[in-house]
């Protein structure tokens, strides 16, 4: 017999009625002989409701104080469940992150797992219990509340599962897998039966939040078994594999991820000379700003244009730091657009394939997409086009690749 460990994410919670349809599977799972530990969300809106409700009170609250509060959400749905469970016969104990305990780093809203006790899960797995614990938290060495950061329950998941050595980690959530492009905003997106850890990491760092970024980079360092799947259908979902099988029969694109939390920020005639990039950039990173995509090119007349993207969130914060830097600089301006998105195509078959990005750029040509920036690695190709152009691009993208024809692996 087997033992999993289950994610059900914020919609498959999202209801008391949910709850309870969340406590029929796992109690199938109980009557098939199998271990099971799940891992839950907070239910559907709760984290933004809580943030929504510490903004009304303070506008940069301290951020260990908004780790006690957020984990409170997903310590509902672990009581929540374990009472549907009691209430069905099947003996369960819920924990929070802090009683199992998942040690991470003092990191408060993005800590990172360093280890994970098991023995308390495995004393109540051998009694025959089902062990739910709370997603996206956990303890410091001082036993502070901290939180993985947005959709960190997934990463919860993942590292339960390698500590525990499940068979296997299932994400049960609203989709039945993981698709071609967001079937969200694509019609004929089209479910993947399989897709690589390093394709599956490209698409949740380049914006598809099927799943958090760091569940996935855990699950290909730990080499944990990974599948995506629904919580409201039945289905083999997604599995996310370590071997590049059938490489040759891949299509040369996987899937398509896009991303609307960006924005670009142009400096305008600095001069060409040593050390300007550091001077452009060093600023904006004290600040703590992430800069994405880095573009600049020499101009005849000895000056250059250079331009970035920060998250949209960090725009006008980025903007006031460069116009400083500007006149430091005597650079002519500064210009950025806050509504531009990122289109990027990923796929292994890249590796093999010429032409890939060319295709792409012909593609957004016939589609008269300007393309503003671009950035490719071994196994990506990402575009910068303005924001009201990206639903046009994906789709656009999706056919010309074939995204909706062909079978990426066969099941
Ligand atoms: P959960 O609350 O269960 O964690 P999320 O909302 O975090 O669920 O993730 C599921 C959502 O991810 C889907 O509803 C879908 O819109 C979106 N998504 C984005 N890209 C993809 C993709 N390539 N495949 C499947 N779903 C995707
Ligand atoms: N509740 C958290 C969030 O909304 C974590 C999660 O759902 O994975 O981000
Ligand atoms: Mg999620």
């Amino acid at each position: 017999m087997a033992l999993y460990v289950q994610k059900y994410g914020g919609t498959s919670v999202g209801t008391v009625e949910r709850i309870e349809a969340v406590a029929d599977k796992v109690s199938g799972f109980r009557e098939s002989g199998h271990d099971v530990v799940v891992v839950v969300s907070a239910m559907s809106g709760e984290t933004n409701r809580l943030i929504g409700l510490a903004n009304s009170i303070q506008d940069k609250p301290s951020a260990r104080e908004m780790d006690v509060l957020l984990s409170t959400g997903e310590q509902v749905t672990i009581a929540l469940l374990a009472m549907a469970l009691e209430k069905r016969g099947v003996a369960a104990r819920s924990y929070t992150g802090s009683q199992v305990k998942i040690l991470t780093d003092n990191t408060h809203s993005k800590a990172r797992i360093q280890d994970i006790e098991v023995s308390r899960m495995r004393t109540d797995l051998d009694a025959g219990r089902v062990v739910i614990v709370a997603g996206f938290q956990g303890a410091d060495a001082e036993g502070n509340i901290t939180t993985l950061g947005r959709g960190g329950s997934d990463t919860t998941g993942v590292a339960l599962a390698a500590a525990l050595k499940a068979d296997e980690c299932q994400i049960y959530t609203d989709v039945d897998g993981v698709y071609t492009t967001d079937p969200r905003v694509v019609e004929g997106a089209r479910r993947l039966s399989e897709i690589t850890f390093e394709e599956m990491l490209e698409m949740a760092s380049l914006g598809s939040k099927v799943l958090q970024i760091r569940s996935v980079e855990f699950a290909g360092k730990y080499k944990v078994p990974l599948r995506v799947l629904s919580s409201f259908k039945d289905g083999p979902g997604t599995l996310i594999t370590i071997e590049e099988e059938n490489a040759v029969e891949k299509p040369v694109i996987s899937g398509i991820a896009f991303n609307r939390d960006e924005a670009k920020l142009t400096i305008v005639g600095v001069p060409d000379i040593p050390g300007v990039a550091s001077r452009i950039l060093v600023p904006v990173s004290r600040a703590n700003i992430e800069v994405d995509m880095i573009v600049q090119n020499v101009a005849a007349d000895k000056t250059t244009d250079f331009t970035f993207t920060v998250h949209r969130n960090d725009y006008v914060r980025a903007e006031e730091i460069l116009n400083q830097v500007a006149a430091e600089l005597g650079a002519r301006e500064v210009v950025g657009d806050n509504r531009i998105a990122k289109v990027s195509i990923v796929g292994v078959g890249m590796r093999s394939h010429a032409g890939v990005a060319s295709k792409m750029f012909e593609c957004l040509a016939n589609e008269n997409i300007n393309i503003q920036m671009i950035s490719t690695s071994e196994i990506k190709v990402s575009v910068v086009i303005a924001e009201k152009y990206l639903e046009l691009a994906v789709r656009a993208l999706h056919s010309a690749f074939e995204l909706d024809k062909a079978e990426a692996v066969s099941e």
